[in-house]
């Protein structure tokens, strides 16, 4: 369908003798065939340039009044495109401040491997690549880019103060915007396109986010073949780790979200955290008065305090890892105290769940809240009855007292659930609701049946 009229990616004529422009298509092709190339090939013919003309790519949001972009040779001090035929107009990006982070925080950790900065601010009059998001018509541009996702000049090597271009064509998709930005950012740099569905040079779906690979790729749409630049094959990591060199390793920002500095825990309570980084956190791991105790690969990262530490005060440290090997750390006083029961032993809003205190219906997020997404839920479970009444719950095990006043076991989720006729939190539910939906499932299937669409 889509997939025949939209080969055409190279608008010739559009630009000066020196570039050929490459656009894009504004959504992702369904196929997903990435062949690996027999070992072998030629590798592309134009190697990196041994330096880069900037080490600055600026992320330029199209505000209210939109961008202006003016028609000659490629500079971007200037805001000057050699795609733009005629002084343009590329109208504002309409996404919300989130999706805007979203891709900054996508781009980053894209080009983090290298030594580039991406940056949402003006640098100026110095040399650096210009990337404009915005536009919600491809031909704002140039009236030749109908159906384009994305645009940038293109020469087989790095060209200076080039003005590359992602259209605000794709919704509110992080990830399908930095793909793209991602693109066409490195076209600049003179990379062209290949057939391994990670990378972001790929037209071809596959998973999100897409990073450069470090894997010799054929070159390619839709099907291998000879590169635009000589060879047969590029590596799109090599590549710019050849023009950039490496990045600067930074540590991850490590929060422990609960307990609380200084709070009474009782036995194998759970230490919720949040990491992130530019690149991906690997690890966070639990160290109790120095000694490591558990750790988690996955967020949201919950790790459960190990069996047999006394009573009394303790230091908890968290150390997040990311994947380039760099730690940071986090820690805090805690007390430990006896287990909590049923009716006793918790502090404030806290309520005794299977013997350790966590936030109760009084807190927001808390156990026994309404919700419509796991990510609402301190717990990060939120779950539905049939009835559709849905709560933040937390795990039980159907003996005595492990679930709070106001609560009981579920023996069909093992979760605890308002009690039916508690008063507790404007409950109409049933304790005794057989079926549970997990939001996080449903939600991946609506999301699923929208981008088909
Ligand atoms: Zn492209």
């Amino acid at each position: 369908m889509r997939t025949s009229t939209l080969v055409a990616l190279v608008f010739a004529g559009l630009v000066s003798v020196t570039a050929t422009a490459r656009a894009e298509r504004p959504l992702p092709m369904k196929i997903n065939i990435a062949p690996m190339p027999p070992p072998g090939l030629l590798q592309r013919a134009i190697p990196a340039p041994a330096e880069p003309s900037s080490r600055i790519v600026y992320m330029r949001r199209c505000p209210l009044g939109g961008c202006i972009i003016n028609p000659g040779g490629e500079d971007s001090r200037n805001d000057q495109s050699s795609i733009a035929g005629a002084p343009r107009t590329i109208s504002r990006f309409k996404q919300s401040d989130l999706v805007w982070d979203q891709l900054m925080s996508c781009m980053r950790a894209t080009y983090a491997p290298f030594n580039v900065a991406i940056t949402d601010i003006d640098p100026g009059n110095v040399p650096h690549y210009e990337h404009v998001v915005g536009g919600n018509s491809s031909t704002e541009l140039n009236p030749q880019l109908t159906g384009a996702g994305g645009v940038s000049p293109f020469t087989c090597g790095d060209i200076p103060n080039a003005m590359t271009f992602t259209f605000d064509v794709y919704g509110p998709d992080p990830e399908q915007l930095c793909w793209t930005a991602a693109q066409e950012v490195a076209h600049a740099f003179g990379l062209e396109h290949e057939i391994n569905d990670k990378d972001p040079l790929t037209y071809l779906s596959g998973p999100l986010p897409k990073r450069f690979q470090p894997t010799d790729t054929p070159c390619g749409e839709f099907q291998a073949r000879p590169c635009d630049c000589g060879g047969l094959i590029q590596n799109s990591f090599r590549y710019i780790l050849d023009m950039f060199g490496p990045g600067v390793p930074t540590p991850p920002q490590v929060t422990i979200k609960s307990p609380a500095a200084g709070k009474k825990v009782q036995p194998r309570f759970v230490v919720r955290v949040e990491a992130i980084d530019d690149t991906a956190v690997e690890k966070v791991e639990l160290f109790i008065d120095g000694v490591k105790g558990t750790e988690s690969m996955k967020a949201p990262y919950k790790l459960i305090a190990p069996d047999g530490i006394a009573e009394g005060p303790h230091t908890l440290e968290v150390r997040a890892t990311d994947i380039q090997g760099t730690p940071a750390s986090s820690t805090i006083d805690v007390v430990m105290g006896p287990p909590c029961t049923a009716s006793k032993g918790c502090d404030g809003n806290d309520v005794c769940v299977m013997g350790v205190c966590l936030a109760g219906p009084g807190e927001p997020g808390g156990m026994g809240n309404f919700c419509q997404a796991p990510t609402e839920c301190i717990s990060n479970q939120c779950l539905a009855d049939t009835t559709g009444n849905m709560y933040c719950v937390e795990g039980c095990d159907g003996s005595s007292g492990s679930c709070p006043d106001g609560f009981s076991c579920l023996a069909s989720a093992n979760v605890c659930w308002p009690a039916a006729d508690s008063g507790c939190c404007q409950s109409n539910g049933s304790a005794t609701g057989p079926t549970l939906f997990g939001l996080g499932v449903l939600a991946a299937l609506i999301r699923r049946r929208r981008a088909r669409a």
